[in-house]
């Protein structure tokens, strides 16, 4: 059978792209290499729990957002919990809550720090990161795939977000710097708060997405089920997904004119279109053609030494009702071969029947590191170097969570290797593209693909990183294959 469309990938991006196409009637494929659907947000089941595996956060759930208007066309069976506060930092021995609504974030931030405007600062970013979402609507032809769709851009609305596309090319620094904060505490929070979502510091995050990073603690949600109860809802709106499929190979026939061939080892397919959802890098030895090969060595905007990994510790400890926030950014001395002065906690509801069981609660804790620190080392150096860095991580944990060693049970790691083995991404890169200004924007608007009928969304595509924006990737591909 020749299908319409393969989607290579079941993660959010893949998954998404495929329910919506479905939807409209079109026959759709996709393969997967994993036994699950979910990619990087995707989950495990170790002595009982449920662990979620990389992302455990949904955000873009306000009105006309990504996942709200994904949940509302596939009818997604899911039951998400806001989460307020969003965030909560744990930082030089205070606590510091990152509340849903802006005024009462900006009276925490002036409980700790009295000297700042913070009201003129957070109304700021709250106001670019509104005109951010506006203007990836008026945007939604981006990449241009068809020169007619320039057209679409002319609306009332472009002369509005005109005024804030000046915010691509200036840095979040040179906002603060506007409010002359010399607070090197303050600036150190702003740099660790960014780096979550930016996956860089003040100095070189663009404005506008620096904004709309520093701002997703106002759009989180939790589904109960956790990461689980998300890929699977999603996979269950897509007929056909085939496990166990390692696309190995990609054929064009007459450059894709006449579709393609894709061969995973196992099996052979056909289709007419093929949208690939995986890392950018991952397509090299996919293509027979030396001028595919060159075009995915060469690209000088994605270089993968410049893109993050993550160490990762899963683990549950006792159950506790009355703790304030789900989500936790512990700031603590640099991280052992991470380079990193932060790592994320992210705990399972507590009213979540699936996840929190037995009296517990499943921890997830990621932390930025670089590849290289990992992937060279052999057997052994590499299980001494993943204890060093479990130890310091829990070290910490136990701290700053009033835990005891006995309270922290059914510990496991996991670092780029283990992101490889489940995932397959080159290198076992997690996370997209950081967000620069060293990046030409025009990047962002010239479709890239070496051939005809051959489509990229995911993480390393426009509109970037976290699960909202591969689903707007996928969302903004769909419309411009429906026109
Ligand atoms: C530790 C961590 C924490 C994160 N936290 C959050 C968060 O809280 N909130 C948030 O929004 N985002 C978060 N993110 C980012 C988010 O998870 C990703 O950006 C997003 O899930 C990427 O989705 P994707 O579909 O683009 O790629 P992926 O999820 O990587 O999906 C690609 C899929 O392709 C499959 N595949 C790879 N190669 C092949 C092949 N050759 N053939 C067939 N299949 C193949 C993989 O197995 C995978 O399932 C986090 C990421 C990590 C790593």
């Amino acid at each position: 059978m020749k299908y319409d469309y393969i989607v290579i990938g079941a993660g959010a991006a893949g998954l998404s792209f495929a329910a919506l196409m479905e939807k409209k009637g079109h026959s759709v494929l996709i393969l997967e290499a994993h036994s699950i659907p979910g990619g990087c947000s995707s989950y495990f089941s170790r002595d009982g729990f449920i662990f979620d595996a990389g992302a455990t956060t949904l955000s873009g759930l306000l009105p006309g957002r990504p996942l709200a208007e994904l949940i509302a066309e596939l009818n997604l069976d899911l039951n998400l919990v806001p989460v307020n506060p969003g965030l909560v930092s744990m930082f030089e021995g205070q606590t510091i809550n990152r509340y849903r609504n802006t005024q009462e974030w900006v009276s925490e931030l002036t409980k700790h720090f009295p000297n700042i405007n913070h009201k003129i600062i957070w109304e700021k970013f709250k106001k670019i990161e509104v005109e951010g979402w506006n203007i990836s609507t008026i945007f939604k032809k981006i990449p241009l795939r068809k020169i007619n769709a320039l057209f679409s851009f002319f609306r009332p609305e472009l002369i509005k977000a005109l005024f804030t596309l000046p915010t691509l090319f200036k840095s979040v620094e040179s906002e603060l710097n506007k409010h002359k904060i010399q607070d090197e505490k303050y600036l150190a929070l702003v740099n660790e708060l960014l780096f979550i979502t930016s996956q860089n510091n003040a100095k070189d995050t663009p404005l506008l997405m620096g904004a709309m990073g520093l701002c997703y603690p106002e759009d989180t949600a939790y589904a109960m089920g956790g990461m689980k109860a998300f890929s699977e809802s999603l996979a269950k709106k897509c007929t056909n997904i085939k496990y166990k499929q390692l696309v190995k190979k990609v054929i064009p026939i007459k450059k894709g004119s006449d579709g393609f061939i894709i061969e995973t080892g196992k099996e052979t397919f056909s289709a007419k279109r093929v949208v690939s959802t995986i890392p950018f890098w991952n397509h090299t030895d996919m293509f027979e053609a030396d001028t595919a090969q060159e075009f995915f060595q060469t690209d000088k905007v994605t270089d993968p030494d410049k893109c993050w990994s993550a160490f990762m510790i899963y683990l549950t400890i006792p159950l506790d009702k009355e703790r304030v926030g789900q989500y936790f950014q512990v700031h603590c001395k640099k991280i052992l071969h991470c380079n990193t002065h932060s790592y994320f906690v992210s705990l399972s509801h507590p009213d979540d029947e699936i996840r929190s069981i037995n009296g517990r609660q499943t921890v997830t804790i990621s932390t930025h590191t670089h590849t290289k620190e990992w992937l060279s080392l052999g057997r052994e150096d590499y299980l001494k170097q993943k204890e060093r860095v479990k130890k310091f991580i829990l070290n910490d944990l136990q701290q700053k969570f009033n835990l005891q060693e006995s309270d922290l049970q059914n510990v496991f790691t996991g670092s780029p290797k283990t992101f490889y083995n489940y995932t397959k991404r080159y290198r076992g890169l997690v996370g997209g593209i950081p967000q620069s200004l060293k990046r030409n924007p025009l990047d962002l608007i010239i479709a890239k693909s070496p051939y005809k009928n051959f489509y990229m969304i995911g993480d390393t595509q426009y509109p970037g990183q976290g699960i909202a924006a591969v689903i707007m990737g996928a969302q903004n591909l769909v419309d411009q294959l429906s026109d």
